[in-house]
């Protein structure tokens, strides 16, 4: 049975994972930090078969005893501070987790190693956010990055002592730069489920309006459960390499108040939305759209669902849980 290490397990994209692996006959190991973490605590009835493991991405010995206790094949490095607002707040924490932990889980690799002939393949969850203020339309593994947060310039350390690290020292280390990804496991605070939880909660009468920040940024919007395919295939080659993973499309703030309210049957989002000067940002990453022809040329990855399909599951997601709230 193949063995997978994951931090970041709680997350939207750890859950995927875990779910995408356990079909496929891994053992999954879950790096857990804290004492009585309550959102591992709240996974273990819908994922029992992951085993937790206690770690800290700020702490190099709990990241080498994690390794050594799960023994893992593959190690998928996705725990980071990943919210872009919150990384402006707690730049130095964002640059310590989200920056230094890559080289920590870097470090705790060489060291525990994996079997000589079959050493630990390991996977970086690198970001789009890492191009920022685009140097160049459609974003490529080449673009020049130009980050426009604390997170932005944690995720470009991360992805270059990847690079560093697999030409220094040849290991197999890939780094997936993944454009946004979303679904009904994304967290409240990201503005695709902000929305369609909004909209839900809108059209049960239990919230008059959103109140939104930039509605003119655009994003290349994809599924989730579609990209974490993507990290586990890059990890399946003879050689490591970095993929850019993306739709190729993109659609603004206001595209994404269209779609999610006409699931409702509302036309005029308009009385629906006030804007705060509060959720702007100090600088804002205006336009993303991912080229990811490497990918879907080297790893036969292609993403299943597009973006009026993501919008429309997560309304429906949201209609399901705020209802089910509301008769409870
Ligand atoms: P990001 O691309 O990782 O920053 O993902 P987010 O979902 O947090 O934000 C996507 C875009 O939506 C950014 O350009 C934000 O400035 C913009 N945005 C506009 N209003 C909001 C809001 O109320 N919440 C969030 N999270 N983003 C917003």
């Amino acid at each position: 049975m193949p063995r997978a290490f994951i931090t970041g397990i709680t997350g939207q994209d750890g859950q995927h994972l875990a779910e995408f692996l356990h079909a496929k006959g891994y053992e999954v190991f879950g790096m857990v930090k804290g004492q009585n973490n309550p959102k591992f605590t709240a996974m273990r009835d819908e994922f029992p078969y992951v085993e937790p493991v206690p770690g800290d991405l700020a702490d190099l010995p709990s990241l080498v005893k994690a390794l050594d206790f799960a023994q893992p094949d593959e190690v998928y490095n996705l725990g980071a501070i990943s919210f872009v607002a919150l990384s402006f707040n707690q730049a130095e924490l964002t640059a310590n987790i989200t920056g230094l932990g890559v080289l920590r889980m870097l470090e705790a690799v060489r060291m525990v190693g994996g079997a000589q002939h079959n050493p630990i393949r390991f996977y970086q969850a690198s970001s789009s956010e890492m191009f920022g203020k685009v140097r160049e339309t459609p974003q490529t593994e080449r673009t020049p990055f130009h980050p426009r947060s604390p997170y932005g310039c944690a995720k470009v350390f991360g992805h270059d002592i990847v690079v560093n690290y697999r030409e220094s020292y040849g290991l197999y280390a890939c780094s997936g730069i993944l454009f946004n990804h979303e679904g009904p496991r994304r967290g409240l605070e990201f503005v695709t489920r902000k929305v369609t939880n909004s909209v839900a909660r809108i059209k049960l009468g239990l919230q008059q309006e959103i109140v939104m920040g930039d509605l003119e940024p655009q994003r290349d919007w994809g599924y989730a459960g579609d990209y974490v395919r993507a990290m586990w295939l890059m990890l399946q080659q003879d050689q490591p390499d970095d993929y850019v993973v993306a739709t190729g499309e993109t659609h603004s703030i206001r595209e994404l108040l269209d779609r999610a309210f006409a699931e409702i049957g509302v036309d005029d989002w308009a009385p629906y939305v006030r804007q705060d000067p509060k959720f702007f940002r100090p600088a804002e990453v205006d336009l993303l759209i991912g080229d990811s022809s490497k990918a879907r040329e080297r790893l036969g990855w292609k993403p299943e669902v597009d973006f009026p399909a993501l919008v429309k599951m997560m309304v429906a997601h949201d209609l399901e849980v705020e209802a089910a709230r509301l008769n409870r």
